[in-house]
């Protein structure tokens, strides 16, 4: 089975609408999709991710990236199809919706045109599902592997995503241009680093107010107390953990959300190394 739209994805959008309360449209799948096959093709010239089973890719690359913004999500009114009407819902989902979405959309404060960094995005996660999905918002994909940055303009122009930006750069040093610094409302980060070292690469580049949504596996308490600590430093404060099930494999998975309440102090973040290797 290589194709995500078949036979399974019915019941991808039927997951949606039960743990998000978001559909996505036929436009949006088609996109999924393309993204899918486009990824496979990349990843026989350079080495993009592991994940390639549909299913998996699913649930690790678009579910997983959406999950921490369903926030924006939750609710929002689809110019819908009609498709997904026939679907039955799945009571072994509804069973597996852990994490009610809390505080929505008051978690950033101009989420009509919001704009989004995703650093160290590597193959486009979760970057590319969210401006699929927040047609309205601009997300610039930013990572320091140029190699990367050339496969997500391709990505890109083939998708016809005129609301990507890209950027080719370390976060230590993008952090402080001008037309970067305190610019965005949301900055994502996945699998770059330790939650202090994404606070460090984030929290700079947020406006006052903004959002840092820091993607975890595991989350131990005794990791809350050096980023509390980092966080203050930074300007920021820990707003909330949410820890949720992947609707597949049930794997746990967390959500660590920064607010942005005071301008960060400008020699954050610290040279290029520096934050992976004296974190905060
Ligand atoms: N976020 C993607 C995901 O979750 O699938 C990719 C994660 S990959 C493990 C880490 C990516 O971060 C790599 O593509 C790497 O080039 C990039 N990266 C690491 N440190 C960085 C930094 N300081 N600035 C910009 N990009 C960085």
């Amino acid at each position: 089975m290589n194709n995500l739209n078949s036979p399974f994805l019915p019941d991808m959008v039927n997951i949606w609408q039960q743990t998000m309360n978001w559909t996505p449209t036929v436009h949006q799948q088609e996109l999924f999709q393309k993204l899918y096959e486009l990824i496979l093709s990349g990843n026989s010239q350079q080495n993009l991710t592991r994940i390639t089973e549909p299913q998996e890719f699913w649930e690790k690359h678009l579910w997983d990236s959406l999950r921490g913004i369903a926030f924006l999500l939750s609710g929002q009114a689809q110019e819908n199809t009609g498709d997904t009407e026939e679907l039955t819902p799945s009571s072994v989902l509804i069973s597996n919706l852990q994490s009610p979405i809390q505080n929505p959309k008051s978690k950033i404060q101009n989420p009509k045109f919001p704009t989004f960094i995703d650093i160290g995005t590597g193959a486009g996660f979760p970057g590319i599902p969210i401006a699929i999905t927040v047609a309205h918002g601009t997300v610039t994909l930013l990572d320091s592997t140029r190699k990367k940055i050339a496969f997500l303009d391709r990505v890109k122009d083939e998708l016809h995503l005129t609301n990507i930006k890209t950027v080719t750069g370390r976060a230590e040093e993008i952090s402080h241009q001008i037309q970067h610094r305190q610019c965005y409302d949301v900055a994502l980060i996945r699998a770059v680093g330790t939650a202090s070292v994404c606070a460090e690469y984030t929290l700079p580049l947020l406006k006052q107010g903004g959002l840092a949504v820091i993607y975890r596996g595991n989350w131990m308490e005794d990791e809350a107390k050096s980023l509390k600590n980092a966080v203050q430093q930074l300007g920021g404060t820990i707003e909330s953990v949410e820890e949720f099930t992947t609707p597949l494999t049930h794997s746990i998975r967390h959500c660590l959300y920064l607010r942005k309440v005071a301008t960060t102090p400008s020699q954050f973040p610290r040279a290029v190394g520096v934050p992976t290797q004296k974190p905060l």
